[in-house]
């Protein structure tokens, strides 16, 4: 049976609505009111129907999506609404250290200088003149917080040292998180982006709906191929300026289905080239995170406080725990986004040196299906360490009144096998802090998209989500990805005529 298909046309069609496409969408239609921007996301559109107001601890309902990797399937937290993975995030809003400011500049050239990030980072942390752009970062009251987080602060400080702004280029330390997450509540980029009222009429959400791949025409993409999740009905749009937004894995995913990528690996697909990109999905970077979980007793009522409220980043050259991220926090349940029990956490994440991954496409019978190769991440250089420190940690007198329970795995140091690196490897596990699948760059060898976010050899097409960072990034992935894209919708205001 013939399907009709359908066009939209429009100025920008920003292709993702997670942390990255709601900002710039949300930025641009509020700038230029005459711009017709379009925003496509496979999630639903849960404020719809006015959800969003009446409840305000909406819980999420994510679903999972599966990739698969050489060792079998892979679940990937995917939210199943409009948000992304701003809707799923644990609300920190760190900086990058000054080697992963440098060494960006290195790779990127001098528009995206260490200053330029500052200036980026200090706008979306501030309040600003523009609507929906900057909101000031919360951080906690030591004295306020829970006992388990004063005995955590107390040893880090006394065994790291402690760091009195976390933000700081070179801040090494124990600190107080800032945090995009007031009372609990997380600040989600499409709260924050899209829905402050008025909501710019200029803004159409396509809800439910999946991109399939964009054609390239010359260097012009002419039409992106979308599906409607429910009604599985194909259509066709059309805009003068394309921006990709759908994150680390579904970015590379879109241009990999659209023969942009490795020509060698598209022909064998039986997938025509486009353009050959042998960079696109090359290098998946991601942190691996080891954590110990455990119950205290001291658990007060609800948590006045931001959800990750302590957290210490050690340097790369520390002798006790080198190149991490050494945390205690309360876990929640993804599922219901309760912030709140009287589980906690304490885990170590590694920041560098981890080896990248792939993210390619494979037939599976006659479908194309995307996996993740490689060993994203699935190592910890400092995992006995850790082992000790918490191990160290429980013993601490200010850790005595918390009333923990021995968390785990029970990570101190024993003569048997299960706290080695061997026995903790296992437990070992993606921090879902995708990035650089897509990096930009100044050589289409080596990178997808040149510094102003445009895929090499195309026109206008462009790239703007946690796929474009260069490096290895040292720090949690949101702040920088509202970063990028702030940079993203300042570029495209001044193409279309804002000043
Ligand atoms: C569970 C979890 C916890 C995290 N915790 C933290 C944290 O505490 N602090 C922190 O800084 N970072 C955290 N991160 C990482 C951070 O949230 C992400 O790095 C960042 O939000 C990525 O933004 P993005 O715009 O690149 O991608 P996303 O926000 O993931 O947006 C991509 C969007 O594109 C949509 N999409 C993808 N493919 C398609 C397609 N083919 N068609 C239509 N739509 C598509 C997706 O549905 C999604 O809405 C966490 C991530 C996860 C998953």
């Amino acid at each position: 049976m013939h399907v009709q298909q359908w066009e939209e046309t429009c100025d920008v069609l920003v292709l993702g609505g997670g942390t990255a496409g709601c900002l710039i969408s949300g930025v641009l239609a509020r700038r230029l009111p005459k711009l017709k921007v379009t925003l496509v996301d496979s999630g639903t559109n849960y404020d719809a129907d006015g959800l969003l107001d009446r409840v305000p601890q909406k819980p999420v309902t994510p679903g999972t999506r599966t990739f698969f990797r050489n060792t079998g399937a892979e679940f990937v937290p995917a939210p199943s609404e409009i948000g992304g993975s701003s809707l799923m995030h644990g609300g920190i809003a760190l900086r990058g250290t000054r080697d992963d400011h440098d060494e960006w500049f290195r790779v990127a050239g001098e528009e995206w200088s260490p200053q330029d990030l500052a200036s980026l980072f200090h706008r979306l942390e501030s309040d600003t003149d523009e609507p929906a752009v900057g909101s000031p970062l919360h951080v906690a009251e030591l004295t306020t917080l829970p006992a388990a987080y004063r005995a955590f602060h107390a040893y880090c400080a006394r065994v790291f040292g402690a760091a009195a702004d976390l933000n700081r280029p070179e801040a090494h330390g124990v600190g107080l998180v800032p945090s995009a997450c007031t009372d609990g509540r997380i600040a989600t980029t499409y709260r924050q982006h899209i829905l402050p009222d008025p909501v710019p009429a200029n803004l159409r959400l396509r809800a439910e709906t999946v991109v399939d791949h964009v054609r390239l025409r010359g260097e012009r993409v002419d039409r992106v191929a979308v599906r409607h999740l429910r009604t599985g009905r194909p259509s066709q749009l059309r805009a003068d300026v394309v921006v990709l937004a759908a994150g680390a894995l579904g970015t590379p995913e879109i241009l990999l289905r659209s023969g942009i990528g490795a020509a060698a690996a598209s022909e064998e697909l039986g997938i025509p080239v486009a353009l050959d990109l042998p960079a696109v999905g090359a290098r998946l970077r991601d942190h691996s995170v080891l954590w110990s979980e455990a119950t205290v007793t001291d658990t007060p009522a609800a948590p006045p406080w931001p959800w990750h409220a302590v957290l210490c980043r050690t340097s790369p050259t520390d002798e006790h725990l080198p190149d991490c991220s050494f945390e205690l926090f309360h876990d929640f349940r993804l599922r219901t986004r309760q912030l709140w029990s009287r589980r906690v956490v304490i885990s170590c994440t590694q920041l560098h040196d981890i080896s990248p991954g792939r993210v390619r496409l494979e037939m599976s019978g006659t479908r194309l299906r995307t996996r993740i190769d490689g060993a994203v991440p699935r190592t910890l250089a400092a995992m006995e360490q850790y082992a000790e420190h918490v191990g160290a940690l429980l013993k601490e007198e200010e850790f005595q009144g918390v009333g923990m329970r021995a968390p785990y795995p029970v990570p101190y140091p024993s003569s048997q096998g299960r706290n080695s690196a061997a026995g903790l490897l296992p437990k070992v596990r993606s921090a879902y802090h995708f990035h650089g699948t897509c990096p930009m760059g100044t050589d289409p060898g080596s990178a997808v998209v040149s510094p102003d976010l445009r895929v090499f050899g195309t026109g206008n097409l462009y790239v703007a989500d946690a796929s474009v960072l260069p490096v290895q990034f040292g720090a949690n992935t949101h702040h920088v990805t509202r970063a990028t894209a702030l940079r993203a919708a300042d570029a495209l205001s001044s193409l279309f005529g804002y000043s």
